[in-house]
């Protein structure tokens, strides 16, 4: 008999059964905070990763404080 939740044999649960672990990731987007598997395509800043789907400009500028100025007309 399989899972109650997926059907699947036990061990093999589909991604969105309760069950299912996730494989262990070797680093873990700091922007989603799920991990990078292999296959994700990821970028790489100062030692922090993020998946290059969840590289948003913004979000990339916080994460390496990077300072928002407005020029000043003078
Ligand atoms: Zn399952
Ligand atoms: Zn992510």
């Amino acid at each position: 008999m399989g899972c109650k939740y997926c059907g699947r044999a036990l061990g093999y649960h589909d991604t969105r059964c309760p069950l299912y672990e996730e494989p262990n990731a070797k680093y873990k987007c700091q922007a989603c905070d799920e991990g990078i598997f292999p296959g994700d395509e990821y970028v790489e800043f100062n030692g922090k990763y993020i998946h290059y789907d969840c590289a948003d400009i913004y979000e990339l500028l916080d994460l390496f404080e990077a300072e928002i100025m407005t020029m000043e007309d003078d």
